[in-house]
């Protein structure tokens, strides 16, 4: 009787990596298992602006510019938006242009 008997290495692959990026979001309404979930599932990113092609960041583009700042005013974090740092930039100094001509609100209370 040959016993043939293969061993299944099995690799215990624990690739836990512990992307933090310094917030604790633990106070927005949904367990620990969504939150898993929620950050297999996502997309990544990709920056608006580099994929529509050439279309420069205007002060006057309110339309646009609308998108990266809170309903507060506030402006979004890269994070937030996926838009890449070269364009963020543009867009900070684009808001704030357009802040001080009154396009945009400085603050929404
Ligand atoms: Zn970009």
């Amino acid at each position: 009787m040959a016993d043939t008997q293969e061993m299944m290495n099995e690799s215990n692959g624990q690739s836990e990596r512990s992307e933090r990026y310094g917030q604790d979001r633990s106070d927005k309404g949904f367990d620990k298992s969504d939150k898993k979930k929620y950050f297999l599932k996502r997309k990544k990113k990709v920056c608006a602006f580099c994929t529509k092609g050439a279309e420069p960041i205007s002060y006057k583009d309110e339309k646009t510019l609308r998108k990266y700042i809170t309903e507060n005013g506030r402006i979004l974090p890269k994070r937030v938006t996926g838009t890449c740092q070269k364009h963020q930039r543009e867009i900070v100094v684009a808001v704030k242009r357009a802040r001080n001509l009154a396009i945009l609100p400085y603050e929404v209370r």
